[in-house]
């Protein structure tokens, strides 16, 4: 049978082996199969008690300090850390705020903080693994158009990490791989549980798993949203994140490399997880506001239609107008005036929309704002 505290010395070998040189190896996942292979027959290990092998695995990078500092080195030495100093300040803070958000509706992350990081990669990226493990990828920061957005990109990882979708969807994920393996195998002599741990990180490893399912992707999208309506980000950054990778895929084709990692085949499309997320703006809003199209709509008149600025399109921008609106709505701030305060329209004390070239002018979406509402 298997014994957990002889697991956890050779994993804690593993890792001392991974400090120096990274024992590690980071192949394709038939590389690790064939590893595998070899050590499982030599275990001797089937079934159920090589499941739970498996699974004592997961629970050490996922549950152990020292698992998963490991990983989050591991994490670091494979993607690269960017020393960028701006995109550094701003992951902080998304972090503290988003981390203050989620405690009030999850306060087990006060137990796992999250270790995170901005890599060096250049693609649109994010991945939460195993432990709290996050990384931001720099090219995220470069290509997003504000904070709000990161926070959006950087809640739906944190949605991941609390459901942990990571450990539940590399279990199966292990067990299919290695299972299959052993078919028909022969049951030999003894090698040590080195190559599962192995193969356990080169999984946690590989960012794919991070978004590998159908409903987590859907649960961490609203649960983005949710953490996002506990701070003082737009929630309608959700929106405009989806509306910027639909217009993305439309200029890269849709198994772009930002396209594979946020949108996976067997994934919504990033039109349908933007609608998702002006439905749920609308519920919150007491059923007043939505978008389409770049227009806003309040209990069903125009309101107005958004032009393209601050680094978006139209389409993109509105659905910070509309977060504004849905968040003035669902406070009770519609029962107050629309103003102009230093050009920006305001309904009550909720910025609304600051009209850049191309908008209407300040004065005269209040003067519509305060008719239609
Ligand atoms: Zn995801």
């Amino acid at each position: 049978m298997f014994k957990f505290r002889s697991l956890k010395k050779k994993f804690l070998a593993t890792v001392a082996a991974a400090a120096v040189g990274f024992s590690l190896t980071f192949g394709a996942p038939a590389v690790a199969s064939a590893s595998l292979l070899e050590s499982a027959i030599g275990i001797g290990l089937q079934g159920a008690a090589l499941n739970a092998q498996i699974n004592e695995n997961i629970k050490l990078f996922n549950e152990t300090e020292q698992g998963r500092q490991a990983l989050y080195q591991n994490f670091r030495q494979k993607y690269g850390v960017s020393n960028n100093a701006e995109y550094n300040a701003m992951l902080d803070r998304v972090m503290a705020n988003l981390t203050r958000s989620v405690a009030k509706i999850d306060p087990t992350i006060n137990d796992k903080p999250y270790l995170y990081f901005v890599s060096a990669q250049e693609s649109v990226n994010a991945a939460c693994s195993m432990g709290h493990v996050m990384m931001v990828n720099a090219g995220t920061f470069s290509k997003l158009a504000n904070e709000d957005e990161i926070a959006a990109v950087v809640g739906h990882e944190m949605g991941h990490g609390q459901k942990d979708h990571v450990a539940k969807g590399s279990r199966k994920r292990v067990q299919k791989l290695v299972t299959a393996s052993l078919a028909g195998a022969a049951i030999g002599a003894t090698v040590g549980g080195g190559a599962i741990t192995s193969a356990v990180a080169n999984i946690a490893l590989n960012h794919s798993i991070a978004h590998g399912d159908r409903k987590h992707e859907s649960e961490a999208d609203m649960l983005s949203l949710d953490y996002l309506l506990n701070t003082n980000y737009n929630p309608g950054a959700c929106a405009a994140v989806m509306q910027k990778f639909v217009e993305m895929e439309g200029t890269q084709g849709k198994r772009s490399d930002m396209a594979k990692f946020f949108n996976p085949s067997d994934h919504p499309d990033s039109d349908k997880r933007r609608d998702a997320y002006v439905k749920k703006l609308y519920e919150y809003s007491g059923k007043h506001v939505t978008a389409a199209d770049g227009v806003i709509t309040i209990d069903k008149k125009e309101f107005i239609k958004v032009a393209a600025a601050d680094n978006m399109s139209g389409a993109e921008r509105s659905y910070f107008v509309l977060g504004n609106l849905a968040v003035a709505y669902h406070k009770g701030l519609n029962k107050q005036a629309a103003t102009v305060q230093n050009g920006t329209v305001m309904l009550g004390n909720q910025p609304i929309i600051t009209p850049a070239q191309g908008d209407e002018d300040a004065y005269t979406i209040a003067e519509r704002l305060n008719a239609i509402k």
